[in-house]
């Protein structure tokens, strides 16, 4: 069986691993503060802060933020359910908006709903393609939405608008316009699960890059804080001597990096743009061109004038087919012994968002998007052999249930 997004794993993570194991400091420490030094670095962001996960980082800086209830928050309804479920559990009302050809969230979709409760707009780079940030700054930047928008908390104040919080999970690696993605929003936060680009088993992290007005440090130190019990010196600071008295400044969480997860992620982040990036660029180019051709194949979005993925995933479309016959390509699939997968099931067709209310008949590109679609395996040990037999797998089902 060829499998969807095995992370890669040689002897230099087991190293790195090892030698962490080995030098008495496990939790976070030097590893995971040289980590964010160099991920800050690579995207160019103003202050980076790891986490245990993206989703921790989504919260946390809407937490930050003072996202409550009362407030709204603006979310694409085509994504994976961590970048809503962050906004119910700080019981603010989750806004969901349309999806528009290439996957991202419409920037006419998500001017049109901000309102006076508008708090932040959470675009997603959907398969680590960048989303119209231009666009979206522009609509965040007007006179419009600066005068509707009511600061109820500092940090509202000093922005003067909704807070621009990026879902990258997906677009470590990705550019836009010359920049990198983590560098563009008030915040990214990007994923190191094991499926994604860079893993660190699991992790995550913030990259800050909000006006000058806002002191970095201090909110990197508040972030950093809150990550951990809301406890004001962490477990490497108390080892010092005399230094164990510490102070519990609010009621924090529990989400900070390990320094064996940080160890992973350093290996895998100085091969990024030497391996990894030009790996699975030229896994997706051979997608491209061995698809392409065929009447019945959307490729997906990868490069153009101002965009470049971070290849993370090969979202491959079946036009004109509905979802049941989707799911016959892909059961036709996996018995040619491919593994794929969908990205995603919209937020409206799961329980949890139907019972509050939410419809997938009001997302009708976002369905669209997703009743053909389906994610091809693409990791830095796909070789050209397992694609060539990914790539039959998927004519030959194709073909199949096309002539149905
Ligand atoms: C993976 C993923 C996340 C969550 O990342 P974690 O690090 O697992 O929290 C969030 N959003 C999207 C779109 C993802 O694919």
């Amino acid at each position: 069986m060829i499998p969807f997004s095995p992370p890669r794993i040689d002897q230099r993570n087991i190293d790195a691993v090892t030698e962490t194991l080995k030098s008495g400091w496990i939790t976070t420490g030097p590893k995971t503060k040289l980590f964010e030094q160099k991920i800050n670095d690579y995207v160019g962001a103003k202050k980076t802060i790891c986490l245990n996960s993206a989703t921790a980082g989504l919260e946390l800086m809407l937490r930050w933020f003072g996202v409550g209830p009362g407030d709204e928050v603006i979310v694409p309804a085509y994504t994976y359910s961590s970048t809503g479920n962050v906004v119910l559990h700080c019981g603010a009302r989750l806004i969901l908006v349309d999806a528009q050809e290439d996957f991202n969230v419409s920037p006419e979709a998500i001017k049109r709903a901000i309102t006076e409760n508008t708090k932040a707009v959470m675009p997603v780079d959907l398969g680590g393609y960048p989303v119209d940030y231009e666009e979206i700054l522009a609509i965040l930047n007007s006179e419009r939405v600066s005068s509707l928008f009511k600061a109820n908390t500092k940090e509202q104040e000093l922005l003067g608008r909704p807070l621009l919080l990026s879902d990258s999970a997906h677009a470590f690696g990705a550019e836009y316009s010359g920049q990198r993605v983590g560098s563009i929003s008030d915040a990214h936060c990007f994923s190191f699960h094991a499926v994604k680009n860079l893993s660190t088993a699991e992790g995550g992290c913030i990259c800050l890059n909000l006006p000058s007005s806002f002191d970095h440090d201090e909110v990197y130190r508040y972030l950093t804080i809150y990550s951990l019990h809301g406890q004001t010196k962490d477990a490497l600071a108390k080892t010092q001597k005399g230094n164990w008295r510490y102070d519990i400044i609010e009621a924090g969480y529990k989400c900070n990096m390990t320094d064996i997860a940080a160890a992973l992620g350093l290996v895998e982040l100085d091969r990024y743009d030497s391996e990894t990036l030009p790996r699975r660029r030229e896994i997706m180019m051979a997608y491209d061109q061995a698809f392409s051709a065929n009447d019945w194949a959307i490729c997906p979005p990868i490069e153009n004038e101002n965009k470049i993925s971070s290849y993370h995933l090969y979202m491959l479309r079946i036009r004109g087919v509905s979802e049941e016959q989707r799911d016959q390509i892909i059961q036709e699939i996996f018995e040619r012994e491919v593994s794929v997968n969908v990205h995603f099931q919209p937020l409206p067709l799961f329980t949890a968002y139907q019972s509050r209310g939410f419809n997938m008949d009001d997302y009708p590109v976002a369905f669209q998007n997703y009743q053909g679609e389906i994610s091809l395996p693409v990791y830095y040990d796909l070789n050209p052999n397992m694609q060539s037999q990914v790539i039959q797998a998927v004519v030959d089902s194709v073909e199949q249930v096309l002539k149905r």
